[in-house]
């Protein structure tokens, strides 16, 4: 069996595209670890058209209600180890779990949190480390924690931890941040969130679990009281899995304005490609885009 598309990647770019190609009536499959990426793992999101305030667990669930009206193979919890190219104009996907080929492909397969790479932070992973204050935070509630980034991100989770946490540092080797400006104002605002730029982290310490965090702010080192570290130091592109396609030097597949790669029949969207801004509303966006064009390509494949 020989599908006509099969998308990698059920995030907001990989859902979308599934929405459009069932909507072409295309014969496609969706091969995704998860539903929902890391929309699902986002806090409060402000910023998507339509809404003017909902979490990102109800998005991606609203998401998720919206592919799950069509029918269509979707395997959930599988992952993509590799991508062939075939001689016949087609695809083969090679999955943890089965072998699937196509004539077209669009890799949705968004990024995950880059690791910190400092002494503790493996030994104390999910005792105390975290990569996801969504799903942790509210372990944390009434105690001091960490969260290490300047970003969207970090700023995101400091806001959500502020309201859980007795105390937040927030930790910044730069000496600003590069998330917006209107966080770091409502960051500003809570009175129980401590602002450190410019501070590197060094190390994690802990005994069973996670007990404070070693930063070297001004030329002096500092011991941090805390019981969590919430990593948000950047994101890494999963897109390991496809070496014949043409990526920048971070990983990300290089894509034109219609969402294209360097391999015809090989499309890209969202977050794992070279399109600045990485936000929900443009990886949806790019989904769209990404499906309408993989069904013009099919149409004219000879
Ligand atoms: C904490 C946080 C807060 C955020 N807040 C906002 C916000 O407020 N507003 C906003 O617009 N954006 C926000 N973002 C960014 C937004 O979530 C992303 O830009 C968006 O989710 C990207 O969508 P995507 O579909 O490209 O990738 P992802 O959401 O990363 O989805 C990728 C999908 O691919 C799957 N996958 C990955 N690798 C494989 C593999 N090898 N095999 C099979 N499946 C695989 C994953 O399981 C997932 O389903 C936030 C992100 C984070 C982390």
């Amino acid at each position: 069996m020989i599908y006509d598309l099969i998308i990698l990647g059920a995030g907001p770019a990989g859902i979308t595209a599934a929405v459009y190609a069932a909507r072409k009536r295309l014969n496609f499959m969706v091969v995704t670890r998860d539903i929902g990426g890391q929309a699902a793992i986002s806090g409060d999101i402000e910023n998507y058209t339509g809404y003017q305030f909902i979490t990102g667990p109800d998005l991606a669930k609203k998401f998720a209600d919206h592919l799950k009206q069509f029918s269509f193979p979707l395997k959930e919890g599988e992952a993509v180890r590799q991508v062939k190219k075939l001689a016949d104009k087609a695809f083969k996907v090679i999955t943890d779990q089965g072998e699937y080929e196509g004539k077209a492909l669009i890799v949705a397969t968004g990024k995950i949190p880059r690791p910190l790479r400092v002494p503790g932070e493996a030994k104390f992973k999910n005792r105390g480390v975290s990569y996801c204050a969504t799903c942790d935070g509210p372990l944390f509630a009434g105690k001091s924690v960490a969260v290490i980034g300047g970003g969207n991100s970090a700023l995101d989770a400091a806001l959500s931890l502020a309201k859980i946490a007795k105390q937040v540092y927030l930790v910044n080797i730069n000496p600003r941040f590069t998330g917006d400006p209107i966080m770091e104002e409502k960051l500003r605002a809570a009175d129980n969130v401590v602002i450190l730029n410019g501070a590197n982290t060094l190390k994690i310490n802990g005994d069973k679990f996670v007990t404070g965090i070693e930063v070297k702010i001004g030329g002096e080192t500092k011991t941090l009281p805390v019981q969590g570290v919430f990593v948000e130091a950047g994101l890494t592109p999963n897109s390991a899995f496809i070496e014949f396609v043409d990526k920048n030097k971070a990983g990300e597949i290089e894509v034109n304005c219609a969402t294209e790669t360097s391999e015809p029949g090989v499309f890209a969207a969202g977050d794992v490609t070279t399109v600045p801004d990485k936000q929900i509303i443009i990886a949806a966006g790019e989904g769209s885009k990404a499906a309408l064009r993989a069904f013009r390509y099919l149409a004219e494949l000879k």
